[in-house]
């Protein structure tokens, strides 16, 4: 299972910071084995392409690192992935954000967007209705860490303006890429429950 974090703003940065990120959270103890709380360590990496959106139809690729456990007897890990991507998608989380946000008020036909008019429905109807999820498994989180969160402040609307409004609430501020179903990755990873967007 991918562990979603923080690890610069978009490609140019991941590549430039990514490594160093990585390096300082084991070393502050923040990518720990789930089993003895010991810290994780870099294994190996592998390419993995990111589709650009807005009238970069080219690819990016970046090199995703895989942390693992040396202190288990059978060996695990995760791999680490940026919060400008989405787990399974070649699309980059931006790309995939806008769509969710525009469909709010277009026709799917008439978002303006690299991804096909087939892949736009899909996210739509698939990313949106994690989004949802999201919101209902974030505000369980929130409230579990201590803040209470009433259902009228929230006030209900299409899927990802929701989403914003439970992000608000959060006990704290994450460090994160800009990208909101990212953020929302980082907050459903911490707990465990790793049913991402
Ligand atoms: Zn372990």
């Amino acid at each position: 299972m991918s562990i979603i974090m923080f690890l610069g703003r978009d490609v140019k940065e991941y590549k430039e910071k990514s490594l160093e990120i990585i390096a300082n959270a084991i070393e502050n103890r923040a990518l720990l084995c789930e089993f003895k709380s010991t810290p994780m360590q870099i294994h190996m990496h592998y390419p993995r392409g990111v589709k650009r959106g807005a009238g970069k139809a080219d690819r990016d690729k970046i090199e995703v690192y895989f942390v693992i456990c040396k202190a288990c007897d059978v060996a695990h890990g995760h791999a680490l992935l940026p919060d400008f991507l989405l787990p399974y998608k070649q699309y980059g989380a931006d790309e995939v954000e806008s769509v969710i946000i525009d469909s709010a008020t277009q026709a799917v036909s008439a978002i303006d967007t690299e991804a096909s008019e087939s892949t736009a429905r899909r996210w739509i109807k698939q990313v949106g209705g994690r989004v949802v999820r999201a919101v209902s498994v974030l505000k369980a989180i929130f409230m579990e860490i201590g803040r209470a969160i009433a259902e009228t402040r929230i006030a209900p609307g299409h899927c990802y303006g929701e989403l914003e409004q439970v992000l608000e609430m959060a006990p704290c501020k994450l460090r994160y890429g800009g990208n909101k179903l990212g953020l929302a990755n980082m907050w459903l990873g911490r707990q465990s429950r790793r049913e991402y967007i």
